[in-house]
């Protein structure tokens, strides 16, 4: 038995397709409205956790992750300046579980074909280029008016449709995304053959500088500023300041600089926070993934927490034989805190940085969320 027959699923992120797989998997007939017309993703690449890489295997797609990414144990730390000395490797804590590594780095638009190849795969239904533009929700079903003229009546409407979500807004919440002071350069560049794991430079003219390997011969690379209005800068201009910001650090960011183009996708990101409080959903209709909830990417959990929503949700839903109040009071107790105190101990660490706290403790931080997370949620 499942509580639902008929889901429609408004973006096509990790959370949006994971959701679609596991729910496809279990006999639910699903249909997913991405709003961009092909598979792409914006940015480089992608730091994926453990307790991401647990979900993966659940749906299905932990080989291919694992043979188009980068795994690794290690976390590094170097000093700013022209030694660019090794501080520490500290082994990463296995959050997902001994069978999967620590850490996978990987380029974002693998990690997407290869979700939405799954959801396919196992029966789910991918519109691209559609978006919702109505959604009325009543005791049996959501009627949903989409950007194509057409309608479809559902048992249940999961918006799954990132940072700004149109589902969040149509259903009437008014919590979003709250800048957080921070600004994120990124570019994806070749890989040197020294860079095996991820390096963190605290310091410096940037409040972070790291890297971390996609692949065999590539890996992104980025920059935490204080946030600015970057949105004028051209293509060659990003280039250009990624350049002059990254010449305090050195070690293999000499070679990722001279390696610095317009080809390398050279981005800028501000970090955002927010969590809806009390409840994600409002009747039959329920958002998950950065529609609820977002950080900054200061303990790279985002896609993990995305795909953990998927996980519960579908779990629920598949279990039970009614979308009620227990279905939604079980989803949110398992979801809301955990999602609340990763964006809470993301945010804190961006703080620390920002108020150049010396006496933080970074490591009891981790250590804390790491024991957390390797939990299954
Ligand atoms: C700079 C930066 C770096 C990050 N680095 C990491 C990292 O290293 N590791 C990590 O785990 N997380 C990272 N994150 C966070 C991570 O990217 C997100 O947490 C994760 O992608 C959330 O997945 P999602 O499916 O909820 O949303 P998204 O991945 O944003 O997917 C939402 C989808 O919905 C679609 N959509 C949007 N609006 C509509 C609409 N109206 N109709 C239909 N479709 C719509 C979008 O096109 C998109 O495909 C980072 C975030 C930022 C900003």
């Amino acid at each position: 038995m499942s509580a639902v027959s008929r889901v429609a699923i408004v973006g096509g992120g990790a959370a949006g397709t994971a959701a679609a797989i596991l729910l496809a998997k279990g006999g639910v007939t699903v249909d997913v409205f991405e709003a961009k017309p092909d598979i792409s993703a914006l940015g480089s690449g992608i730091t994926l956790q453990g307790n991401a890489l647990r979900v993966f295997a659940q749906l299905g797609i932990w080989e291919q992750v694992q043979e188009a990414g980068y795994g690794f144990d290690v976390l590094g730390l170097r000093t700013p300046g022209p030694e660019a000395r090794i501080l520490a490797e500290i082994p990463d804590q296995r959050t997902g579980g001994p069978e999967f590594p620590a850490t996978v780095g990987m380029y974002r638009p693998d990690l997407a074909r290869i979700l939405v190849d799954r959801a396919t795969e196992v029966g789910a239904s991918v519109h691209f280029g559609t978006t919702v533009t109505g959604i009325a929700s009543d005791d049996d079903g959501v009627d949903l008016t989409l950007s194509d003229g057409s309608s479809g009546r559902y048992d249940l409407v999961i918006g799954a449709d990132g940072l700004h979500s149109r589902v969040r807004e149509l259903i009437g919440i008014d919590v979003g995304p709250q800048r957080t002071g921070m600004g994120i350069w990124r570019a994806f560049v070749n890989r040197p053959a020294s860079v095996t794991h991820t390096e963190l430079y605290y310091g410096g003219p940037c409040f972070i500088a790291g890297y971390c390997p996609t692949g065999d011969d590539t890996m992104y690379a980025y920059l935490v500023e204080k946030a600015e209005d970057r949105s004028a800068v051209t293509d060659e201009q990003a280039v250009e300041i990624m350049r002059d910001l990254s010449m305090a650090y050195h070690g293999p960011w000499d070679d990722f600089r001279a390696d610095l183009s317009t080809a390398s996708r050279v981005n800028y990101t501000w970090f955002t926070q927010h969590v809806v409080p009390d409840a994600w959903n409002r009747g039959r209709v329920v958002i998950i993934g950065e529609a609820a909830h977002s950080g900054p990417p200061t303990l790279a959990q985002g896609a993990a927490q995305a795909v953990e929503d998927a996980s519960v949700l579908a779990e629920l839903l598949l279990a039970a034989d009614d979308v009620d109040q227990h279905l939604w009071d079980a989803f949110h107790a398992r979801r809301l805190p955990r999602a609340r105190e990763v964006v809470e101990a993301s945010v804190q660490l961006g703080t620390w940085l920002i108020e150049e706290r010396r006496d933080a403790d970074i490591p009891g931080l981790m250590g804390r969320i790491g024991a957390l997370v390797s939990e299954p949620a």
